[in-house]
């Protein structure tokens, strides 16, 4: 069963063919720059072990166009992994913002996507994007079952008292503002990796899961489920990102209006792109972080140990929100799963909380679920790989038998 991963932007696609018999990668790519004068399509197939890479120029006008070269590459007599696009079994499209209506993974429908619609209100840039998505392919795909994932799934399950902000009730009953918690899809399949990896049974997991990439979060798995979960009504609260500024003193936002005459939509842009890693030293990049830092320079040193102290704070709610019971703290996603300074910094001073790094371990480059931690420390701290495309494949999949 060949299963299609789509993740819409405003003006990318990323996309992966997976074969779930073997749960294999044939396909990936990335169309960027839909829309504007010179568009850029890297498509990569995997075949006995090797790469292909492909890479297009030029215009992709619509999301529409790039799918159907896409479309054309997957099924290339020469270059392609299938004969046409009648092999692809279902698609599964990552959504952003579910609202308090869907959770779970759903088959498409056209209640599915008015509901995908009412919550471009929380997520402006990404929903009405993850839409387009569905609509093409509905188009380019008639007759094959489109399954939305929302990256709010995992963060759902957490307790009221956990999901509610201290603002008058009448916002959470009127407009739905509430903690919703994303990276949903990589929390969950990390929870599931590390019950796997420790020998538990999934609903007796209790962890701690740090996904540092460029969007970064943190979640506190109690029993398997979400406790608690750093972003909030959007992906912006919680800890420094690489453009976003994490959790700040709401009263900065009405201030920063007034004195410097900016509108809501300009306040919120700034917040979520001009800030962040970005807006302290001027690089997304960890690894430009590192090399700024190596030069000497101040804001960068700032940075990134602004970002060490996020998570910080963050992982020590959550031990404590776990009671001593913690099975394992996670790193993942591309600055946890490769960021030895980083890691080494976040676990500094936290051998009396029973976490204790292995020096070797840490700096060492190693494929795959991994311990880090010394033998007598008594939490495990791990490393496990996201893979949030396949997480998407398998709840498409698992959805397209349980409606056969
Ligand atoms: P996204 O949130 O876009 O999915 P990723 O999880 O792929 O992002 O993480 C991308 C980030 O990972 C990069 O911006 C970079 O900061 C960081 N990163 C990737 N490789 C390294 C590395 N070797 N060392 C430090 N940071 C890295």
């Amino acid at each position: 069963m060949k299963i299609l991963v789509i993740n819409a932007g405003s003006s990318s696609c990323k996309y992966q063919l997976l074969e779930m018999d073997t749960q294999s990668l044939l396909c990936s790519g990335l169309v960027e720059r839909i829309g504007a004068r010179a568009g850029c399509l890297t498509h990569r197939t995997y075949r006995d072990g090797r790469e292909e890479k492909i890479v297009r120029e030029h215009p992709f006008p619509t999301h529409e166009e790039s799918m159907e070269e896409v479309i054309a590459l997957l099924a290339d007599p020469e270059a392609g992994v299938i004969k046409n696009k009648n092999e692809i079994a279902a698609i599964g499209h990552r959504v952003v913002h579910g609202g308090e209506k869907i959770a779970e993974p759903v088959l498409v429908t056209r209640r599915v996507k008015d509901i995908i619609r009412e919550c471009f209100m929380f997520s402006p840039l990404h929903n009405p994007a993850n839409l387009t998505g569905i609509e093409v392919t509905e188009k380019l795909f008639p007759g094959v079952p489109n399954v939305a994932v929302f990256d709010t799934e995992f963060g759902m399950g957490i307790p009221e008292e956990a999901y509610m902000y201290a603002l008058p009730y009448s916002l959470y009953e009127e407009l739905g503002i509430r903690r919703y918690g994303f990276h949903g899809t990589s929390h969950k399949y990390i929870a599931h990796r590390t019950a796997e990896y420790l020998g538990k049974a999934p609903g007796e997991l209790c962890s701690v899961t740090m996904h540092l990439g460029n969007g970064s979060s943190m979640t506190c798995v109690k029993n398997g489920g979400c406790f608690d979960t750093s972003m909030g009504l959007t992906p912006l609260e919680g800890l420094v990102m690489g453009t976003r500024c994490g959790s700040i003193d709401p009263a900065i936002v009405p201030f920063v209006m007034e004195k410097k005459g900016l509108s809501a939509s300009e306040v919120d842009a700034l917040m979520n792109k001009q800030s962040g890693l970005l807006g302290l030293c001027g690089h997304t990049d960890m690894r430009d972080v590192h090399s700024r830092i190596e030069a000497g320079d101040k804001r960068a040193d700032l940075a990134f140990n602004m970002l060490v102290r996020s998570v910080k704070k963050i992982l020590g709610s959550y031990l404590v929100l776990l009671e001593g019971k913690t099975d394992a703290v996670v790193f993942t996603a591309g600055i946890g799963e490769n960021d030895s300074l980083l890691r080494a910094a976040v676990c500094e001073g936290m051998e009396a909380f029973g976490i204790k790094l292995d020096r070797t371990e840490n700096s060492a480059r190693k494929p795959g679920a991994r311990t880090i931690s010394t033998p007598d420390s008594k939490i495990p701290v791990l490393i496990i790989p996201t893979n949030e495309e396949l997480q998407i494949a398998l709840a498409t999949k698992d959805l397209l038998e349980q409606s056969a």
